[in-house]
């Protein structure tokens, strides 16, 4: 293989929670032709393989991830506008987008600013915030199969939903993401994002790792309230505890470990469904092997 696969490579650098053990093998294409390379380097191995985008909505377990993990989150960013339409590469920030197409006075997705993902991880999750979501802007998904083909797919084709898609089931990786924007008002859309920006400083803890909303909203509820109902503000398993700030973050309150995070979450599913009768489903997605809660 021409891209240099490297072995044995930290992940928690890479991940916002900062937890987690080592990738067996690690890449970092920079171009098309190169994600489906280690694609079909890893199929050749008989590996697994993970695509890591900014890690800001996941935990790999402490043993880490035995197969090959694939990075978007360095090279593979550029963002191309064409009139009120913008072409982004996986690898590129959602926020940058955010900024740009703000400052092009294009609306649509001034609500997303601060996300901090790529815009393939925003894409698979379907990445959304105060009322906005990507699916509402996304034409086209171009990805690459395992093996190697290109496809391109229109939006109702990608099953978008609450931080839902198709990709979820399909093993490819995205490459590109096409948006359209609608032309809007740019000074006002500064103050959104700017409000935007404010109320997530204002109400997220910000200054410890996490990895943004632990659960997903239930119909007609808060994930948040339920927890805080269930009072388990500041609850703490391990160096993993829920934010006194937010109750839907859970936060490395210092040396947690990717399974303090897990036995954690587990808890508050089975305390708030106790206290509430509504079972939690985690938003943050965890890779690998844990043990199960309670043992
Ligand atoms: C402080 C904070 C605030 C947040 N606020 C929000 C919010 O308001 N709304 C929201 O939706 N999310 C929020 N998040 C979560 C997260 O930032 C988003 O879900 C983001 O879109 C994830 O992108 P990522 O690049 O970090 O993906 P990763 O965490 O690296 O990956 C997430 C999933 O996407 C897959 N993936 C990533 N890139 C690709 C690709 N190119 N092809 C195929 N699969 C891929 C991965 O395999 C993984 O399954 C927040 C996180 C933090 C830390």
């Amino acid at each position: 293989m021409s891209i240099l696969v490297r072995e044995n490579i930290p992940l928690s650098p890479l991940i916002s929670f900062k937890v987690g053990g080592p990738a067996r093998y690690f890449v970092e294409p920079a171009t098309a032709a190169e994600f489906s390379e280690a694609l079909s380097w890893a199929k050749q191995k008989g590996l697994e393989t993970f695509i890591l985008g900014k890690g800001t909505n996941l935990v790999f377990s402490d043993l880490g991830y035995p197969g090959l993990v694939i990075y978007t989150g360095k090279s593979f960013h550029t963002v191309t506008w064409d009139g009120n339409r913008v072409r982004a590469q996986a690898g590129a920030l959602l926020h940058t987008v955010v900024t740009q197409s703000v400052g092009k006075g294009m609306a649509g997705i001034q609500h997303l600013a601060g996300i901090p993902g790529t815009m393939g991880g925003g894409t698979y999750i379907n990445a959304g915030a105060f009322g906005q979501e990507l699916k509402e802007v996304i034409v086209t998904v171009t990805s690459t199969t395992m093996d190697g083909r290109l496809v391109e797919r229109a939006n109702a084709e990608c099953g978008f939903a609450y931080r839902h898609s198709n990709f979820f089931h399909w093993n490819e990786i995205i490459l590109e993401t096409v948006l359209e924007l609608l032309p809007g008002e740019k000074e006002a859309m500064q103050s959104e994002m700017r409000e935007t920006l404010r109320k997530r400083k204002e109400k997220q803890p910000l200054h410890l790792p996490n990895a943004g909303s632990m659960f997903k909203r239930p119909p007609g509820q808060f994930a948040g309230v339920l927890i805080e109902q269930a009072g388990l503000k500041g609850f703490r398993m391990g160096g993993a505890m829920i934010s006194e700030k937010h109750a839907n973050f859970t936060v490395n309150a210092g040396g947690a470990t990717a399974q303090d995070i897990h036995d954690l979450s587990s808890e508050v599913i089975r305390r708030v469904k106790e206290n509430s009768g509504t079972t939690l489903e985690r938003e943050v997605i965890f890779i690998g092997e844990f043990l199960p809660w309670p043992r």
